[in-house]
């Protein structure tokens, strides 16, 4: 990565760190470097790259944009956000324990609580809003604070600042999942976290076309010991992927912008709606994050959960309803999506600590037109207006 870039705005750097023009032919983007070996000069004279598990060009200009983006020394792309993950539980050994956010994104949950703690790994799940709760859960053998914020699918906030000065003194590394602001909203290692995780299948990626994951950081030996890990272990993203993402990040911040800003006036016309209950944002001023995130992001982004009053059926039958929001998993797209984590993204964590309400929907907000977006919304709960009106 040259280093002109660094003193360069975030929007320029989203389109030009870690991307110089092609050497060979000036091609402006990035070539797709689909090939699994290079041609070695000799014998004892390796190039740059070698092998398409341990590194590949495309891959390396995807690293080091995010990177960049997050502030970052170093960063590392996978094949998805929990290849991520898994890749750094391997900084782990048993007897070490887990200080894990009570509403973590659900295949973390289930990594932490039915992959590694058979290897000997205990965990905690806290509320890591609350400062207190984090502070009790520490324990001597704690080695891994697993952030999320903002939390799905509560849109929860965690005081990034208020965690990492709590293990000052403790040799515990705090982790910060950022997919739900991405590194044009916050950037974790600037508050005193010590890696950041993407999920680059959401924002960073941004067209709902791609599988991927990033872990940035600025520590030279925790790199090391990741990259070792996952050349010995094999989750890397393919060339093709990682140019996709790439594509995707030069117009992160325009997208972000348009999110936010429609996500607030979605969840401002959600709180005024009798069908529903609670809206969960925390760009609405009402949201006990809301303080803290005005203070660490740029922006609120483009997630939004609300209850209906009324049962599951209501819910279920409201998800049902939306022409534009469409029913699926996943989030952080252009196009605007709605699920129930209930029966959804949260399905794995049913009958544990970490279950989720029935009547809670998770909306994505996406970039389409504003008033279509609240139009649809609008539509899809007037069914339930007369239904609910008893209660
Ligand atoms: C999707 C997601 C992940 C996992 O990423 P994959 O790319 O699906 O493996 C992790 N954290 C959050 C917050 C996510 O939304």
């Amino acid at each position: 990565m040259t280093a002109d870039w660094q003193r360069t705005a975030f929007e320029t750097r989203a389109i030009h760190a870690g991307q110089e023009p092609d050497p060979t032919t000036g091609a402006i983007t990035t070539p797709i470097y689909q090939t699994s070996t290079f041609v070695q000069k000799g014998v004892d004279e390796l190039g740059t790259y070698e092998y398409g598990r341990t590194h590949n060009p495309t891959r390396t200009a995807l690293q080091d944009v995010v990177a960049s983006l997050e502030g970052a020394a170093w960063g590392l792309a996978y094949a998805s956000g929990l290849a991520g993950t898994q890749n750094i539980s391997y900084l782990l050994a048993p007897g070490d324990h887990i200080v894990l956010t009570d509403d973590a994104y659900g295949g973390t949950h289930r990594f932490v609580a039915k992959v590694i703690s058979r290897y000997g790994i205990d965990y905690s799940l806290v509320d890591m809003s609350d400062l207190e709760q984090i502070r009790a859960a520490i324990r001597p053998e704690t080695r891994l604070v697993w952030a999320e914020t903002p939390t799905n699918p509560y849109l929860k906030i965690v005081d990034i600042r208020g965690v990492a000065d709590l293990l000052q003194n403790h040799p515990a590394l705090l982790v910060v999942d950022n997919t739900f602001a991405s590194p044009f909203l916050q950037n974790p290692l600037a508050l005193g976290a010590d890696l950041v995780l993407h999920s680059s299948t959401k924002y960073l990626g941004g067209h709902a076309d791609v599988v991927g994951g990033v872990v940035v950081g600025n520590d030279p030996e925790i790199y090391e010991t990741l990259k070792f890990h996952q050349n010995a272990g094999g989750a890397v993203p393919g060339p093709f992927d990682c140019w996709l993402v790439l594509r995707g990040i030069k117009t992160l911040p325009v997208r972000m912008e348009r999110h936010s800003r429609n996500a607030l006036a979605v969840a401002e016309f959600l709180q005024g709606h009798p069908a529903v209950r609670h809206v969960f944002y925390p760009g609405l001023p009402g949201h006990p994050g809301h303080d803290v995130a005005a203070r660490q992001m740029r922006d609120f982004s483009g997630m939004v959960s609300f209850t209906v009053r009324g049962d599951f059926q209501t819910a279920a039958e409201v998800a049902r309803s939306t022409r534009v929001f469409q029913l699926a998993v996943s989030l952080g797209g252009v196009e605007s999506l709605i699920e129930h984590p209930g029966q959804m993204t949260h399905a794995s964590v049913a009958g544990t600590e970490a279950e989720v309400e029935d009547t809670l929907l998770r909306l994505s907000v996406g970039i389409e037109n504003e008033a279509d977006l609240i139009g649809d919304l609008a539509q899809a709960l007037e069914v339930l207006v007369p239904a609910t009106a008893i209660r």
